[in-house]
């Protein structure tokens, strides 16, 4: 065969997203893809119908006005924000413009498949740091380091375990890297988290620490496809070289901004979210499914083994709800579970009682 493609893309496995259906059940609830079980701002709705009257018109290639905005609710310098199809292609961005062949891009045991993906699409090499109990653990990450790293991805907190680490922990695992290379914070849920400011201080107060944001979770906009990036303006003029002008358009752009102005709507979605966290995480606990204390908008819970897991799945489909399997992420013993609104979770809680009520 002579038509082959770049080395490292065939390593590629096919990214496995949240299943959608279970079968036999009409009106199935979703908890596998971590979405807000509320949905957008009413007013970020009304802002993308009202985009439709100009569709025949070429979006911004600038983003300023969403720029603008991010940069006012978050307290930012608009100039130092990137704005991307979904926090996925900052990512991706990030592992065309600092890595390629030869070049290893660090994550974490249980790190978001999309690091692995993007820096083999890039032709890098990934290589995976291990966590500390289901935590991402700075000094292994600083010991896997060699003088190849070039990206270092952790989310905090992070995806699938829902653990994050401390503001100290943070300045030292930047301060510790090599100097060629940059630490990416994935801040996915970090408006979730009470009095985080998504790893802010620690890059501005640095030239090697970048951050990724998206509308996809706490925005309730996953199905739009927005996510943006901020850290130093030099590599944020980098990765503006390899965005392509029209990336985003004007129905995206015109709702994230009125969804991120929305405060009000932002805030009512994190307190109702750590409410029934907290709910569920006991209940489940009190059932003999134990999960690490979540700063996010899922729980994984701990079942004995993969096969108690595998069962408790299998019940809950069949009962209408779908969490997400997270063998692939090497946690065959966990289900990962989105919180949802108060009488999804405590359909959750009932079906699990009942689970291992018919297994003992
Ligand atoms: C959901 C998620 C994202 C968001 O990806 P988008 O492309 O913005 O939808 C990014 N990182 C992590 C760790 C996530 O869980």
């Amino acid at each position: 065969m002579t038509i082959t493609p770049q080395p490292g893309i065939l390593d590629i496995a096919l990214y496995q997203g949240g299943e959608a259906h279970a079968p036999g059940v009409v009106d199935p609830v979703k908890l596998s893809s971590n979405e807000n079980p509320f949905g957008p701002s009413p007013r970020a709705l009304d802002a993308f119908r009202q985009a439709a009257g100009n569709l025949h018109v070429y979006p911004s290639t600038d983003h300023a006005a969403l720029r603008a905005a991010i940069g006012e609710v978050q307290g930012l310098d608009p100039e130092r924000i990137i704005c991307g199809v979904g926090s996925d292609e900052i990512i991706s961005f990030l592992c065309y413009a600092y890595a390629g062949p030869g070049d290893e891009v660090l994550h974490t045991e249980h790190g978001f498949a999309m690091y692995r993906i993007s820096a083999l699409a890039a032709g890098a090499t990934p290589v995976v740091a291990p966590e500390d109990n289901r935590k991402t653990d700075v000094d292994a990450l600083l010991e896997a380091c060699t003088e190849r790293t070039r990206l270092v991805f952790i989310a905090n907190p992070n995806n699938p375990t829902g653990t994050m680490i401390s503001q100290a922990d943070l300045e030292r695992l930047a301060d510790g890297l090599p100097e060629q290379a940059l630490l990416v914070l994935d801040g996915a849920y970090a408006e979730y988290v009470e009095d985080y400011d998504a790893g802010q201080s620690v890059i501005d107060t640095r030239e090697n620490v970048f951050m990724t944001r998206t509308f996809s979770k706490i925005y309730g906009l996953g199905g739009l496809r927005v996510g943006w990036g901020y850290g130093p303006q030099q590599i944020v003029d980098t990765l503006n070289r390899i965005r392509g002008p029209f990336n985003l358009s004007s129905p995206a752009l015109q709702a994230a901004e009125v969804a991120m102005r929305d405060v009000a709507y932002t805030d009512r979605c994190r307190i109702e979210n750590t409410r029934m966290r907290t709910w569920l995480s006991k209940a489940l606990e009190n059932l003999g499914v134990p999960s690490d204390p979540s700063f996010c908008n899922f729980i994984l819970a701990r079942f004995a083994d993969p096969a108690e897991a595998e069962a408790c799945d299998a019940h809950l489909k069949s009962r209408g709800l779908i969490v997400r399997r997270v063998g692939g992420y090497g946690l065959p013993e966990c289900l990962r579970i989105t919180i949802g609104d108060a009488t999804a979770c405590k359909r959750v809680a009932a079906e699990v009682a009942a689970f291992k009520g018919q297994v003992r």
